[in-house]
């Protein structure tokens, strides 16, 4: 008799939905036998990334038999500098998301609790079963984070907070004041973290410049990433920073090889191209503004954004909207697992790559 597999999975696999990306543009080829694919579903950087990360990464290739540097010097002395913060006082990450493992890894297990709000990134709830802690879903107010109410959802079980700041896939962003409030109402004894992933796009007085608080929270982590504005997605690397313990910690049950070379080459590189990723943020802007204005024009809500993103309400059909809009040649993002079943999330493109939604949206919806 063969037994099933699936039950000698620790428990928190086996409740694990697995991750579930943009679909890729060859695959989408394959499918239909389509060709000019706008892939708007991933949050990625339409202009690609800086060509002096290109050429790092290109140089790095000459040395691709040695291990790269474990403890990613070049790359933690470049942001600490970027940053004015400690080179101790960062974790680097194969991915953001890697980091935000190694938290939870390292901060819950069973018995604890992970909070984090209703319609944040899923990776927390991932993040989350696969140490067998349980998850403390907040319902979001206006699809953003009901800081109140997470403050008051804290037990003396709750080990680890997740907060997306701006959020995907609703691109809603908390203010200084009710974020900084929030952080004062939590136990000190409970880790904090701050995911900007979307960070540079912000272009708000109002946002808090967390890495500010550092000194004053030492149980609060800010995770960044080069996948987003710098353009590194394919790459994979991200980082934390946090007080220098924390970073301690993550360290000892890091891989000791997490991060590429070429990610870290990259990376490195990429911090020094300002005007690379301010045309990235400008580009953004731009195609933020060319959208809503549609939109508004169309009589479609959205969710006002801060990302490089917008999540619009397509009505109840939106999973059919999105089969055909993949007709158009158009990929965009359902958002269904998110407990957001009649939007999707589209992410700025290029100025006609934008235009390409718009056209097919207009098709398929007759608006
Ligand atoms: C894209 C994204 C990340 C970054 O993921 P990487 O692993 O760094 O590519 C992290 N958090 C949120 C909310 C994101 O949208």
């Amino acid at each position: 008799m063969s037994c099933d597999l699936n039950l000698l999975a620790n428990k928190g696999i086996r409740s694990l939905h697995p991750y579930q990306p943009g679909k890729p543009i060859s695959e989408l080829e394959r499918e239909l036998g389509i060709s000019n694919i706008v892939k708007l579903a991933s949050n990625e950087n339409p202009l690609g990334c800086s060509h002096l990360a290109i050429e790092a990464m290109q140089r790095e290739m000459n040395d691709i038999a040695r291990y790269p540097d474990a403890n990613g010097y070049y790359l933690k002395e470049a942001i600490s500098h970027k940053l004015a913060i400690e080179m101790e006082q960062i974790t680097l990450g194969n991915g953001s998301n890697d980091v935000l493992n190694l938290i939870a890894r390292t901060f819950a297990g069973p018995g604890s609790e992970v909070m984090f709000s209703q319609h944040a990134f899923v990776v927390y709830p991932i993040a989350a079963k696969a140490v067998e802690a349980d998850s403390v879903v907040v319902p979001a107010k206006n699809y953003a984070h009901d800081l109140e109410a997470m403050g008051d959802a804290i037990t003396d079980k709750t080990r680890l907070i997740f907060i997306a700041n701006p959020n995907n896939p609703t691109g809603t962003c908390e203010n200084t004041e009710s974020l900084r409030a929030f952080m004062q109402r939590v136990p000190e004894n409970v880790i904090v973290v701050m995911d900007e992933a979307y960070y540079e796009y912000v272009d708000d007085a109002d946002y808090p410049q967390t890495i500010n608080w550092l000194n004053e929270f030492n149980n609060m982590i800010i995770t960044r990433t080069f996948s987003k504005a710098y353009g590194l997605a394919g790459a994979r690397i991200g980082y934390s920073i946090s007080h220098k313990d924390i970073a301690g910690l993550l360290n000892r049950i890091r891989e000791p090889f997490n991060v590429n070379s070429f990610a870290m080459a990259g990376a490195t590189a990429a911090l020094k191209d300002v005007d690379f990723l301010q045309q990235a943020v400008d580009l953004n802007r731009r195609g933020m503004d060319y959208l809503t204005a549609q939109l508004d024009e169309m009589g479609f809500v959205y969710i006002p954004s801060k990302g490089n993103f917008l999540t619009v309400e397509v009505g109840n059909n939106a999973a059919s909207i999105y089969e055909k809009l993949l007709h158009q040649g158009v990929i965009v993002r359902p958002v269904a697992n998110y407990e957001m079943p009649g939007h999707l999330r589209v992410s700025i493109g290029l100025m006609e790559e934008n235009q390409r939604f718009i056209s097919a949206l207009k098709k398929v919806t007759g608006r």
